[in-house]
């Protein structure tokens, strides 16, 4: 069974932010933010990728919720609010799950997008549609 199947199932403790019969979100065991947490769907989904469409929305609206309640709470002054989906995009728990990143001025937090190349947009545009 999957390490947030086992969470969700109570065999391994979490640290519990907010829960129903849906939607779980807790602390992340390894923060990089004060109150960095995981709000997941209690169904597995391998991602957000897969995640039924339904679930997903509700889980995105429970995450909103939860974003302005640490940031309230906490005293953050943003939040990064994002979902790995893939190893090669650095997703190490195979359960779908949303990162509540609060973010204060003059924390450590590295979130960083490196610049390729431009592309031929027209050409790539073609490709996606
Ligand atoms: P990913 O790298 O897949 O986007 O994020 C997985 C996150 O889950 C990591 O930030 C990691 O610290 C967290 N994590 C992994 N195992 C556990 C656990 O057993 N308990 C909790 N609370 N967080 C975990
Ligand atoms: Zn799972």
């Amino acid at each position: 069974m999957c390490i947030f199947c086992s969470i969700v199932k109570g065999d391994i403790p979490n640290y519990t932010v907010y829960e129903d019969d849906k939607v779980l979100a807790f602390l992340d065991v390894n923060p990089t933010s004060v109150g960095h947490t995981l709000v997941i769907p209690k169904t597995h989904y391998s991602s957000l990728l897969t995640c039924d469409p339904e679930d997903l929305a509700y889980l995105m609206k429970v995450a909103q919720q939860l974003g302005n309640q640490l940031k309230e709470k906490l005293g953050a002054e943003g939040m990064n609010i994002l979902s790995n989906a893939g190893a090669v995009a650095g997703q190490s728990v195979e359960h779908f799950h949303v990162h509540l990143i609060p973010r204060y001025k003059d924390d450590q937090v590295k979130i960083e997008f490196a610049q390729i190349e431009k592309p031929n947009f027209t050409e790539l545009l073609e490709k996606i549609k």
